[in-house]
């Protein structure tokens, strides 16, 4: 069966065939952040695929991961390209590394996860809080409720995490 609803007024559907990402979605909805992990080489995966990026077995079973990392890179939205976004400019768009699985199997390896920065209650970061996050800042991950079986997962600061004292960040126009 298909899933749908509305974020932020824009029409969000999963179709009945895409199991994968049903069953990614289904977890959110719980505020369970789950992904494959594959049953040969046991590595985990995302993004929701039908078969492991490194040895192709498409054998998986979905295992509970910590949603917990630090900013890899971002980028900071300043002209909505969907109206649902306009009231809420400037936004960040996030790539998380996680903490699990971080270089392996090789020291370039990571599990990047992307989603946007949102405040505690799921809404969309306000511009104080954007301002703050740049690279190597640490986040943990919250779900912003959609319909039942469907809820997107963001990222927002970890509390319980010491944060860099100078978070990387792109130059502010006009600075040198
Ligand atoms: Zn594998």
């Amino acid at each position: 069966m298909s899933v749908e609803g509305h974020y932020l007024g824009m029409p969000l559907r999963i179709e009945a065939l895409d199991q994968e990402n049903l069953a990614y979605f289904r977890h959110c909805a719980a505020h369970a952040f789950h992904l494959q992990r594959c049953a040969s080489c046991r590595l985990v995966r995302y993004p929701p695929t039908t078969g492991c990026p490194w040895c192709g077995d498409p054998e998986a079973v979905w295992t509970a991961v910590e949603g917990r990392g630090a900013v890899y890179t971002y980028a900071e939205v300043h002209h909505a390209i969907q109206p649902a976004f306009k009231n809420h400019l400037p936004y960040l768009s996030l790539i998380v590394e996680l903490d699990t699985q971080k270089s392996v199997p090789t020291e370039h390896d990571a599990l990047r996860v992307a989603g946007n920065l949102a405040a505690l209650d799921g809404a969309l970061a306000p511009p104080d809080l954007v301002a703050k996050v740049g690279i190597g800042t640490r986040v943990r991950m919250v779900f912003k409720d959609v319909a039942a079986g469907l809820a997107v997962p963001l990222w927002t600061l970890d509390e319980a995490s010491p944060q860099p004292a100078d978070p990387w960040r792109y130059p502010e126009r006009g600075q040198a």
